[in-house]
């Protein structure tokens, strides 16, 4: 029996992984789920896989949660302490971290110091502290295991593989809703449509991501640390089918790589049971039925943000924290209908500009960078509101 921890379980990643875990009572335990304020959606979660404790960030929510659970074992925490307790119950024995933004790196870290084995889906950590994540999981002797559909797809094919024999690794991108529509017309669209991932059912903030090509930036950064390779080891190419969800070259130039549905609990279930498989009871990825695969250069142009990612990873040290935060804010901003679509990638570029980079030593080095550049993005989300 193995003991599950989900970090962020009311969410898109985490009901997906709690949907695969109930499918194998005898395999999986839930020893602690953590949210943000979704007291009610907790609540079911905690009625449905019954942990021994439960955290939510907001301690108004946590306190009506409480009382109501007042008559039961479940402790419930609250606060980010109370989520970092979660993170790190001693009888876990995987940790899924599946809170979204930079608000999973401290969660993060402290599961892989108290030396658990971490499956990521919350890549803005890796961004923002990639260097820092990977020391600490070295030095606990600590897995991280890759849940991002293109990161798993390498994993996968990497299986056995000699590190030196990759020559690339090529990320697969949708393109998102809005692949098709010019600059100007971007512009003025609603949160509603770029919301509206053509494959993927996801939580807000990465659909947005997908939209402006910004999560394939993040995915590049996430990349370069999971497995060690430079910016130039790493392509990504258009693929709107999302069936191929990534490839690996290797130095003879052969390309393998990973296909299936778009369906996010592949790659979770890999993770549950690495390095094993189980069966799971979805539906079969029929080529016949989907007839073509189609794959194209990403138009940087219409899609400027992936060049600025591969410039921030190029650039280094407090680059991509400064990046991932500008992005976040510009991302709730355009959802809270204060800025148009267009205006993410001017707010993200205009705060990198005004960056001077610094080298990134220490976790406060990260979390200075990260709270600089929100200071900074909402000074040209403010100016371009008042415009
Ligand atoms: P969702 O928005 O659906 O869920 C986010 C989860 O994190 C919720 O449980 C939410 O709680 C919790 N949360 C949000 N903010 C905080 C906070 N400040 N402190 C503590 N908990 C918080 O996100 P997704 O599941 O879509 O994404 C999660 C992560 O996984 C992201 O980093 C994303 O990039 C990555 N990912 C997601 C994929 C997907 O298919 N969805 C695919 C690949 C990667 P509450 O419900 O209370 O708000
Ligand atoms: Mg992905």
């Amino acid at each position: 029996m193995k003991n599950i921890v989900i970090l962020g379980a009311t969410g898109s990643i985490g009901t997906n992984t709690l949907d695969i875990i109930q499918r194998f009572p005898d395999q999986f335990q839930i020893l602690g789920l953590t949210a943000k304020s979704s007291d009610e959606k907790l609540e079911s979660l905690i009625k449905a896989f019954r942990p021994k404790v439960v955290a939510l960030q907001d301690e108004v929510a946590a306190m009506a949660l409480a009382q109501r659970l007042s008559k039961t074992k479940v402790e419930v925490l609250s606060g980010e302490n109370g989520i970092l307790a979660v993170a790190q119950l001693s009888e876990a024995d995987l940790v899924i971290s599946a809170i979204v933004g930079a608000a999973g790196l401290l969660p993060t870290l402290s599961a892989i110091r108290a030396k658990k084995t971490v499956a990521v889906a919350n890549k803005e950590p890796l961004v923002m502290a990639g260097e820092i994540i990977k020391k600490e999981a070295a030095f606990n002797g600590v897995s991280i295991l890759p849940i991002d559909s293109e990161h798993s797809a390498i994993f996968q094919v990497l299986n056995g593989e000699r590190h030196q024999d990759i020559q690339r690794i090529i990320l697969t991108a949708s393109g998102g809703p809005l692949l098709r529509l010019s600059n100007d017309e971007k512009t003025q669209i609603s949160p509603e449509v770029a919301l509206a991932h053509p494959n993927w059912k996801m939580g807000p903030k990465i659909s947005i991501d997908s939209a402006t090509l910004m999560n394939k930036g993040l995915e590049i950064i996430e990349a370069k640390w999971l497995f060690d390779l430079p910016a130039g080891k790493i392509d990504v190419v258009i693929h709107p089918e999302s069936i191929v969800h990534s490839m690996v070259e290797f130095i003879d130039r052969s390309v393998v790589a990973q296909l299936g549905l778009p369906d996010m609990r592949t790659p979770i279930s890999y993770v549950l049971h690495y390095p094993e498989r189980i069966p799971l009871s979805l539906p079969s990825l029929d080529l016949a039925e989907v007839g073509t695969l189609t794959f194209e250069k990403p138009d940087t142009k219409a899609f400027p943000l992936l060049t600025t990612a591969y410039a921030a990873l190029e650039g280094g040290g407090s680059l991509p924290a400064v990046l991932n935060a500008a992005n976040e804010e510009a991302v709730k901003a355009f959802l809270d209908k204060r800025i148009h679509f267009g205006t993410i990638t001017k707010v993200i570029q205009q705060t990198l500009e005004a960056h001077r980079p610094n080298a990134i030593k220490t976790l406060d080095d990260v979390l200075e960078a990260d709270r600089w550049a929100r200071i900074e993005g909402k000074r040209w989300i403010k100016k371009d509101t008042n415009s």
